[in-house]
């Protein structure tokens, strides 16, 4: 059987997060970082350093450490042989490169940079047109966010800076991070905007590093931009070596008053493996969240996407498809899309029916109706408390959230009457029941650990807000 190839690089980056909790930072930092995995060859793998001294310097001290490790995680005996080229930069060289205010000294402002029509449209290439502020629908349930980008986008810098935008899969964070580079593009032509994904610069660095283009990183992402929008940056967890650019990326951008605004899919507390550094910089500016759409805001947004794309739907039809897919902008989008392609191939008119067929795969893998026990059972699992706690009378801080949320969730999804819930939460009387969906309302508002433990249960409940 043919052995699995092993890459070079895939394996030294893995390397590298190891070792990042077994050495310490300084020893990691000069000796390790700089190292560069070439190649496999029967059973050997090269890596380069820039001298004799710096690899005897790592035969003396960490040989065994390196061969161990990296046979372990290759999942076979691998030797070590050594390949010198001088044109590799000593940690202090990347370090001063990467501190260095030179960066920022050549980098001038865009009101110092003359207009140039070309590097305007390659930069407002990068997104799809119609994301942008326009065609976004606000509502409860993404107000905040939405404020904030527009905010960003107004006064880039100036108003929150880094902007945390966070939200389930399909609720608008590529939309609204578009619309903030195509307004900051359309208001300050001369501003350098890059916006990527965090899987796409984490290609990117694997690639400088390996053809020793970090210098060429380094330039386009800290002295050539003057904004950066990453989205989906939970990606980079456990990339040690994108976390560490990205960390210097931070820095150099937010010293020198140029916007950072990334999304992502979890909270920064949620995002595993990643630098406490890193996650505490996030915390920095603003952290705002899109919740999954209420009724009112998923019509909308079905007549403005009915619009924009001129299918005619009768009103009973976009009720219909609102009030049945509720959790994923995106979904309700592509239902809407796929009613009318149906309809203008078949020429059959659109009535609910019609709707109901044709999305029949979509609508059955829908459960009905949560049941209450279902709902106090994942909230107990989510909380690890017991179910007799959550109908228990206990005052005790640990019980009476998970208690008053499941209260809260029952009542929003389960449709059962206050004294109806009552009865299932121990025998209680319903104003305990009213009271606790009164006060968890009020605390959804100010209280964002709150809100994402909710949304949390919601994703695990496989359910949103009902039509
Ligand atoms: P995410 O990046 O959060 O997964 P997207 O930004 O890709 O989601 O949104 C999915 C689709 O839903 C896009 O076509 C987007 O335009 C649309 N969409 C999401 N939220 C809204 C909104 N509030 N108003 C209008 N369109 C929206
Ligand atoms: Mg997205």
């Amino acid at each position: 059987m043919l052995k699995q190839t092993i890459d070079p690089q895939a394996l030294w980056t893995e390397f590298l997060s190891l070792a990042r909790n077994k050495v310490s930072t300084h020893v990691w930092q000069t000796w390790l970082l700089p190292i560069q995995a070439r190649e496999v060859v029967n059973g050997t793998i090269i890596l380069a350093v820039r001298d004799q001294f710096f690899r005897d310097w790592l035969c003396d001290h960490y040989l065994d450490f390196i061969r161990d490790h990296l046979s372990e995680l290759a999942q076979e005996q691998l030797a070590v042989d050594w390949a010198l080229d001088p044109t590799i930069k000593s940690s202090t060289e990347i370090a001063a490169a990467e501190e260095s205010t030179d960066l920022l000294q050549e980098s001038p402002k865009p009101s110092e940079i003359s207009f140039n029509p070309e590097q305007n449209a390659l930069y407002t290439k990068q997104f799809n047109p119609r994301y942008t502020f326009d065609t976004f629908i606000a509502g409860p349930s993404n107000q905040l966010a939405f404020a904030g980008s527009k905010a960003v986008a107004e006064n880039p810098a100036h108003s929150y800076n880094p902007l945390f935008l966070f939200g389930g899969v399909g609720l608008g964070k590529t939309h609204l991070i578009s619309a903030i580079g195509q307004q900051i593009l359309q208001d300050r032509p001369n501003a350098r905007v890059i916006y990527t994904s965090a899987e796409q610069f984490v290609n990117e660095v694997i690639a400088a590093v390996r053809f020793s283009k970090l210098e060429e990183f380094h330039a386009k992402y800290r002295r050539h931009c003057d904004v950066i929008l990453i989205d989906d940056i939970q990606l980079i967890a456990g990339k040690v070596r994108t976390q560490h650019e990205f960390f210097h990326v931070f820095n150099t951008l937010y010293d020198s008053q140029r916007q950072i605004v990334v999304t992502s899919d979890k909270l920064p507390h949620e995002i595993p493996d990643i630098e406490e550094r890193l996650r505490s910089r996030f915390q920095w500016g603003l952290i705002a969240d899109i919740q999954p759409p209420e009724l009112e805001t998923r019509i909308a947004i079905l007549q403005k996407k009915a619009e924009s794309d001129k299918i005619d739907l009768p009103d009973e039809v976009l009720h219909f498809l609102a009030s049945n897919i509720r959790s994923n902008v995106r979904e309700l989008e592509g239902a809407l899309v796929r009613i009318a392609a149906h309809a203008s191939l078949t020429g059959s008119s659109i009535d609910v029916n019609y709707a109901k067929n044709v999305l029949q795969d979509i609508l059955s893998t829908r459960p009905a109706q949560i049941s209450i026990e279902s709902i106090q059972k994942t909230v107990a699992g989510y909380y690890q408390v017991k179910m007799g706690d959550l109908k228990s009378a206990s005052r005790q801080k640990v019980i009476v959230r998970p208690r008053q949320v499941a209260m809260y969730l029952c009542r929003k999804h389960a449709g059962a009457s206050y004294p109806e819930l009552g009865a299932r939460f121990g025998n209680k009387d319903h104003t305990t029941i009213l009271s606790a969906c009164k006060k968890v309302t009020s605390l959804l508002k100010e209280d964002p650990s709150l809100r994402s433990e909710v949304f949390a249960l919601e994703r695990k409940l496989d359910i949103s807000e009902p039509g």
